[in-house]
């Protein structure tokens, strides 16, 4: 039987007193690539903040299931340290803090063990390359004066060098040009193995072109409407989002 990854069970999430999601299920497995489609303000970016544990987003009832652990309370950093990583929608400029001092901290704030600078520098190099970032950025403030495109390239970056087993990308690939979508997409394929898992939101199927996608989710005002295979993805492109609504 597959091995269950992430599960989410009837989830209700409030922000600033409004309910947003309104009744949520999910379940990624080991080994799958989950999408997420859905109009803007459907409440994919909420999902996603809360399964990191974001303080703004209040869950009223249903759970988060981590490798069979509830950790619908837990904090943030507990939620790193367990697997969980998140690719943000509009990533933030920290001036000071290097990309790589900020990777090398951060993987071992996950780990919790010393980094051996040595291979950790040697892998940093060579993921750069394949992102076919220059290798000068590796020692620039994170994200300060980075472009769209270099920003959400060092995202991917992210990932590829802290390892989670489950990582989630928020319109990831939004505002990239052909090519950085291609490295982008490339960079999701190398991260995938048949033991982490994806959950990917998109607007631009582009980057699933390499992908092995096992299913296909369509939310909707807080819940999910419609959950299908890649075939799902053409039907969107084709009829748009209209039709599809929440059960109430
Ligand atoms: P999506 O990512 O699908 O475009 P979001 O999850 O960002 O949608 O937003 C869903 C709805 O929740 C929107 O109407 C948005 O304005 C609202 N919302 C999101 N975050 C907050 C917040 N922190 N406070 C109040 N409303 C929020
Ligand atoms: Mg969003």
């Amino acid at each position: 039987m597959a091995e269950k990854l992430l599960e989410i069970r009837d989830l209700h999430v409030t922000a600033s007193g409004r309910e947003i999601l309104k009744g949520l299920n999910l379940t990624v497995n080991k080994g799958e690539v989950h999408v997420l489609l859905g109009p803007n303000g459907a409440g994919k970016s909420t999902l996603v903040n809360t399964i990191m544990g974001h303080p703004q987003y209040k869950v009223t009832s249903g759970q988060v299931i981590f490798e069979g652990e509830d950790i619908t309370d837990t904090k943030t950093d507990e939620r790193a340290r367990r697997g969980l990583f998140l690719s943000f929608q509009s990533p933030e400029e920290i001036p000071g803090v290097s990309v790589e001092n900020f990777l090398r901290t951060s993987y071992g704030a996950i780990t919790q063990k010393p980094v051996k600078i040595f291979a950790f520098k040697k892998e940093l190099e060579a993921t750069m390359a394949e992102l076919k970032m220059d290798e000068s950025y590796a020692e620039r403030g994170l994200n300060v004066g980075f472009s769209g495109g270099e920003k959400k390239k060092n995202e991917i970056l992210q990932m590829l060098m802290l390892h989670p087993k489950l990582a989630i990308l928020d319109e990831t690939d939004s505002g990239l040009d052909v090519d950085a979508v291609k490295i982008v997409s490339q960079g999701v394929e190398k991260y995938k193995n048949a033991e982490n898992g994806l959950l990917i939101i998109t607007h631009n199927t582009k980057i699933l072109e390499f992908v092995d996608v096992s299913s296909v989710h369509v939310l909707v005002d807080g819940q999910i409407v419609r959950s299908g295979d890649r075939a799902l993805i053409d039907e969107i492109n084709t009829s748009g989002f209209t039709g599809l609504k929440a059960a109430v």
